[in-house]
């Protein structure tokens, strides 16, 4: 049984339809990426997973459990977290407060406490009476990664999170994915740099158009198919 699994999942924006039957699987302690050019789907893809987007009840299933129709706290409670596009934070919030945020109905269950995530981003803990608005762009991405898994989370959603941060910030972030799977959390990356989500990534999928074009696991895919999934060209 997969932890995350969805079915034929379908997603629409009124009538605009984004999804047009996704399936993938998230495995306990695994980590994989969803890759794909701009409007492929990833984020819809996020936001259908998170709750923040309602879908038919059995085309999102978590432990064999129907959530697909669940709002996002909902979900939430149930271990799943998002990391947003944008990061999301509270602007005038300093950084410990928006860190507090994400402790709200949080999980009993888990190891992170303001002091492990300080320990796993040390910056914060300097930075942590700043408001989140003065930080640099890398920092306001570790608070928002750091807010999610205050709330203890079994599967970490990240959408884009290197989107627009030098590649040292980049490299820093994912330096901390170690230590966030030693938690036992599963990770799920939406990533536009196709070699990041390889070297991440146990697994991948590839989207275009709304639809999985490709997957496997990364130390398979050669460059020629993951060339054609995600451009679409011959
Ligand atoms: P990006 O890298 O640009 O975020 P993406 O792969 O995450 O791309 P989505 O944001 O999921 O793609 O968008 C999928 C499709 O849904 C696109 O055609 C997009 O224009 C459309 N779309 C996304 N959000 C909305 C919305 N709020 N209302 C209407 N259409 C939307």
């Amino acid at each position: 049984m997969a932890l995350i699994e969805t079915k034929g999942l379908k997603a629409f924006y009124g009538d605009f339809q984004a999804l047009f039957g996704v399936d993938i699987t998230v495995d306990a302690g695994e980590t994989i990426a969803i890759i794909g050019a701009n409007g492929a789907g990833k984020t819809t893809l996020m936001r259908s997973i998170s709750g923040v987007l309602a879908n038919d009840p059995g085309s999102i299933l978590h432990n064999d459990a129907p959530i697909g129709a669940l709002p996002a706290p909902d979900v939430l409670a149930r271990g799943i977290a998002m990391v947003p596009e944008g990061r999301k934070l509270f602007p005038s919030l300093t950084v410990e407060e928006n860190l507090l945020v994400g402790a709200y109905g949080r999980r009993a269950q888990g190891e992170w406490t303001l002091d492990s995530l300080y320990a796993l981003f040390p910056v914060l803990k300097e930075r942590r009476k700043s408001p989140a608005m003065a930080l640099s762009g890398g920092q306001q991405q570790m608070v928002a990664i750091c807010r999610a898994l205050m709330s203890n989370p079994s599967v970490l959603l990240c959408d884009e999170i290197s989107l627009g941060l030098a590649p040292a910030v980049v490299r820093a972030i994912y330096a901390a994915f170690p230590r966030i799977r030693a938690s036992g959390a599963s990770i799920v990356i939406v990533e536009q740099d196709i070699g990041q989500a390889l070297k991440v990534a146990g697994r991948v999928y590839c989207m275009m158009e709304g639809r999985i074009t490709l997957s496997g696991r990364a130390s398979e895919l050669g460059h020629d198919e993951i060339h054609k999934a995600y451009f679409g060209a011959e």
